[in-house]
């Protein structure tokens, strides 16, 4: 008999931040800097930990030149030879600490990830990613990274449970990226049927995680800057987008003309632009196809980064959390059947 898990399980869009008393006097009194020493590199991050996904219109060099501005992290995406990498690490020293290296699993990642780190020494983090994170082989492969890099911080994922949480953990990754099906141009849910509400996903491995001292990603689901503030307080050390990052002067691809509109083509990583575009070589990267889409042209990405730091700024000042790390404690969620007035869309 198929087991049945009874107790509801809940998205962003499920529930709102209740505010709360607050001696806070203004936005600008909150402080979204955190400052996380990781388990197992023993390394020690500053910076504010909204994250632009490894995925390859995303993940780019442009988009972590102005997303270090901010102190914003991006995780690079895979395509990027080492001799794009050294050229981007001479010109742009001081983005090195807000980027991860990124690799799947497949058979060249691991050569191409060491030639990247080789190239440039002062990459201390990577970024794992495959579709599905409970696979043994992917748990063996996060170890054979973890004793060939003892002290990069290592990402892995993804994984939405706690006991795969605290696998990963022990193998070695130092941070944990959390989610499965939540994503913009994601269709696993669609096609295979398996997921898990993202809000849920974050408070069960957050704890799951908190409770060895490792830490983890919400990655995926974030429509809006208060869905960024509903992950942070559910106890997401990290906030990572794909999405809300589309669209800008920053991402790769050209900027389309139809009728007047503007747009930028968005794909998911498994999608078949990804795959024809890679050349068969992204075919087993995500377990499940991607959508592609035009989304409308934005501009400069920094109005948008502006926009997610007000939002959370904001959420910290209703709540009372006068640094990004109290979010959590301050939160109370309410569960609610709305939260837009959409009558004037
Ligand atoms: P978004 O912020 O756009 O909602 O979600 C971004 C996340 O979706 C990425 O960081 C990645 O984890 C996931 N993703 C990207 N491409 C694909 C894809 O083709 N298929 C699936 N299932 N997930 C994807």
């Amino acid at each position: 008999m198929p087991n049945i898990v009874n107790e509801i399980k809940l998205d962003f869009k499920d529930v709102l931040l209740r505010p709360k008393r607050s001696t806070l006097r203004s936005r600008s009194d909150v402080n979204l800097h955190r400052n996380i020493t990781f388990r197992n590199s023993k390394q020690t991050y500053v910076g504010v930990p909204v994250m632009a996904s490894n995925m390859d219109t995303v993940g780019t060099f442009e988009m972590a030149k102005a997303l270090a501005k901010y102190s914003l992290f991006t995780c690079i995406h895979k395509y990027y030879s080492p001799d794009e990498w050294k050229k981007f690490s001479q010109e742009n020293p001081e983005c090195l600490k807000h980027v991860a290296a990124s690799a799947g699993m497949g058979e060249n990642d691991f050569n191409r990830l060491s030639e990247v780190l080789q190239a440039v020494p002062g990459i201390t983090f990577i970024c794992l990613d495959v579709a599905n994170g409970y696979s043994q082989h992917f748990v063996d492969f996060v170890r054979k990274v973890r004793t060939n890099f003892p002290s990069h911080t290592i990402i892995a994922g993804n994984v939405v449970t706690g006991e795969m949480v605290e696998e990963l953990i022990l193998s070695g990754a130092d941070i944990i990226k959390v989610g499965i099906g939540p994503g913009s141009v994601c269709t696993t849910r669609m096609k295979t049927g398996v997921g898990y509400p993202q809000l849920s996903a974050v408070i069960e491995c957050a704890d799951a995680a908190h409770g060895l001292q490792g830490h983890i990603i919400s990655d995926g689901g974030c429509t809006c800057a208060g869905d960024v503030a509903k992950a942070f307080g559910a106890g997401a050390d990290f906030v990572m987008a794909g999405g809300m990052f589309a669209g800008h002067d920053q991402c790769d691809g050209e900027v389309i003309e139809k009728n007047g509109k503007k747009f930028k083509l968005f794909y998911g990583m498994s999608s078949q632009t990804a795959m024809e575009r890679h050349a068969g070589g992204v075919a087993d990267y995500r377990a499940s196809e991607g959508k592609t889409v035009e989304v409308p042209y934005k501009g400069n990405v920094e109005a948008t980064i502006q926009d997610i730091l007000g939002g959370l700024r904001s959420a910290c000042t209703y709540t009372g959390a006068g640094k990004l790390k109290e979010l959590p404690r301050r939160a109370t969620f309410i569960r609610c059947t709305q939260q837009l007035n959409n009558i004037y869309t």
